[in-house]
């Protein structure tokens, strides 16, 4: 494992000098110690580094330097959406009315931001035919639990307590299984078909009087629409169950498909990766949730509600009795739902319906380029995202999806999402998204058929790859079950901390 290169610089405690503090309090008040009560007071000092301005400034912005970003290359991580975020967002979003808002002003003055908040609850129903939507989750995830949460809230309501399964496809994000275990349910998961979509008749049999909800990501996680998707969701009512739909690839069906129309009770919106805000750090996201008529009643409270003289205010405590309660604190990532709203404004209907067209153009064309160099699974019209897979590369070479993963990098690429779905053999996610030419979609396709070449030629080279960047390989599973996050000691800083 090589984890120093060059590029990488000492820490800011590694580069603290005795003194060197450039921190300085502005004219500071004679007393200004007395004025702390003995007890609060510190005994010794806080064990901070001490440098001095351009150190800090330097550090960082040379870290800065390491990342690799939408806005420095191309970023093809399936299920992602890691589009181009338009800097019209971000301009809107600091607006100081929406940034400035203090989140317990009283509603009088909140109006401008209620309001965009309202408008963009219509304008994501109407996007996915969606009688209601709540702005409140932080994340896609935390949208499928409140979804899961109102199915629950919904049967329960109806003094229907056997339903305790809900059925998930085994190509579906991890999310899935563990929001219905989260909520109290338990998971059934069914096989997919050879073709990669739902295996309608497993599905069918396994619903019954104990089914409580189906989830279905449609287009699915191999980029695939269900094209039987008005069959299940016929046997999923005839059931008495309800339908939730993962709307993580919304992005391949804008304009095109409305899932509340179709038949889905409920869904969630990832608006960070369709509507485009910066994402992949770790957040804050947003997870909108999306409800037909038969959950409107459970939606989380507060809602945002315009009076009949057009003002707009939160829900009062314990207005709506029925509602399953509240997620998060205040209404939401508000930051983040304005730059949805910006997203949804500057395209409007027919922009957000060429959005999926030229995503699905796309990764069509990817697809098609790949075609002689990788194995294509599941290979038929694909949608927003494809799985090429390195299986028959392996057999012959030795060389994984890993390695292929690690020698983009040295062509100033992000790697695909790889081994996800888990169904697919050395499978590499494609999701190119529309923000891309066609310039940048053939460079990087030709790149990855180099690679192909290469691992025929010189393995060793793809296996020990990355070459060019300043961390090597790293152990994976050391990096996830023992994350060693903090440094220390330093003087000072003796307190124990846990790994
Ligand atoms: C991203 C994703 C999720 C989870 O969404 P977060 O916003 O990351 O919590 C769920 N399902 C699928 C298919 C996804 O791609």
């Amino acid at each position: 494992m090589s984890v120093t290169g060059p590029r990488l610089q000492p820490t800011l405690f590694e580069r603290s000098r005795p003194g060197r503090g450039g921190g300085k309090i502005p004219h500071p008040p004679k007393d200004a110690l007395d004025r702390i009560p003995p007890a609060h007071r510190r005994s010794e000092p806080p064990a901070l580094p001490e440098l001095n301005e351009p150190e800090v400034v330097r550090h960082y912005v040379n870290l800065s330097h390491l990342n690799f970003a939408v806005d420095t290359g191309f970023y093809p991580l399936g299920s992602c959406t890691m589009k181009f975020n338009p800097k019209l967002n971000e301009w809107a979003a600091r607006l100081r009315g929406f940034a400035e808002l203090h989140p317990m002003v009283p509603d009088q003055v909140a109006q401008g931001t209620l309001q965009l908040l309202h408008d963009l609850e219509s304008a994501l129903a109407e996007i996915s035919g969606m009688r209601a939507v709540t702005l409140q989750p932080a994340a896609g995830a935390q949208g499928e639990l409140t979804g899961i949460l109102m199915i629950r809230a919904y049967h329960r309501s109806r003094g229907d307590f056997e339903r305790m399964d809900v059925l998930v496809p085994d190509s579906s994000h991890g999310t899935n299984p563990a929001t219905a275990s989260m909520a109290g349910f338990r998971t059934i998961t069914i096989p997919s078909a050879a073709d990669g979509g739902v295996d309608i008749a497993a599905f069918t049999s396994a619903l019954g009087p104990t089914t409580a909800a189906v989830m279905i990501t449609n287009p699915s996680t191999l980029g695939l629409f269900e094209t039987r998707i008005g069959e299940l969701l016929d046997a999923v009512r005839e059931a008495g169950a309800l339908a939730y739909m993962d709307g993580a690839n919304l992005n391949a069906i804008l304009g095109r498909f409305k899932p509340g129309e179709a038949g889905f009770d409920v869904m969630h919106f990832n608006v960070h990766k369709t509507f485009s805000t910066p994402h992949g750090g770790g957040g804050p996201g947003a997870g909108p949730v999306g409800v037909g008529e038969r959950l409107v009643p459970f939606l989380p409270a507060p809602r945002v509600l315009r009076d009949e003289d057009g003002s707009y205010r939160l829900e009062r405590t314990g207005e709506r009795p029925t509602s399953i309660g509240r997620l998060r604190s205040f209404v939401g990532n508000t930051g983040v739902l304005v730059r949805a709203y910006a997203y949804i404004l500057a395209h409007g209907a027919t922009g957000l319906r060429e959005v999926t067209d030229d995503a699905v153009l796309a990764a069509n064309y990817l697809k098609h380029r790949l075609r002689d160099a990788f194995d294509i699974p599941y290979d038929r019209a694909c949608k927003h995202e494809f799985v090429a897979s390195a299986s028959t590369i392996k057999k012959d070479t030795g060389v994984r999806t890993l390695d292929i993963a690690k020698r983009l990098i040295d062509f100033g690429y992000h790697p695909p999402t790889i081994y996800f779905p888990l169904i697919v053999d050395e499978g590499m996610l494609i999701e190119p998204t529309e923000t891309e030419s066609l310039e940048m979609l053939d460079a990087f396709a030709d790149t990855l058929i180099a690679i192909a070449d290469e691992a025929r030629t010189d393995p060793e080279m793809v296996r020990s790859a990355p070459h060019t960047s300043p961390v090597g390989r790293l152990d994976e599973a050391m990096a996830a079950r023992q994350p060693n996050l903090r440094w220390r000691p330093m003087r000072g800083a003796e307190m124990p901390c846990p790994d």
